[in-house]
C-alpha cells in the first residue's frame, strides 16, 4: 500500500521499475518523510528498500552499526555443566 508510485531506473538492470512511496515516520515527533515502500522491477530484480532510499539520498531506515537486534549466539559450552 503506497501513497504514490514513480518510475525509477532499477539499480540492478537500469530498466524502469515502479517504486511505491509512502510517508514513514522515522523519529517519533518528527514529520514523516516519503520513503520507498514498494519496488517492482519488470525484470524481477530484488532491490532492498533501504538501498533504494539511499540511492535517493535518504538515510537507511535502520542504523547500520549495532542495531537493537543482536543475533543470539549458540549457547553451547562454556557454561557450568
Ligand atoms: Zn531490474
Amino acid at each position: 500500500m503506497s501513497d504514490h508510485v514513480t518510475w525509477e531506473a532499477c539499480l540492478r538492470c537500469g530498466a524502469l521499475a515502479a517504486v511505491g512511496w509512502a510517508p514513514v515516520i522515522r523519529i517519533i515527533g518528527a514529520p514523516a518523510e516519503n520513503r520507498p515502500v514498494e519496488f517492482d522491477c519488470p525484470a524481477g530484480c530484488q532491490v532492498g528498500l533501504d538501498e533504494l532510499a539511499q540511492a535517493h539520498g535518504l538515510p537507511a531506515h535502520h542504523s547500520s552499526a549495532g542495531g537493537p537486534g543482536q543475533r543470539p549466539q549458540a549457547a553451547d559450552g562454556g557454561g557450568p555443566a
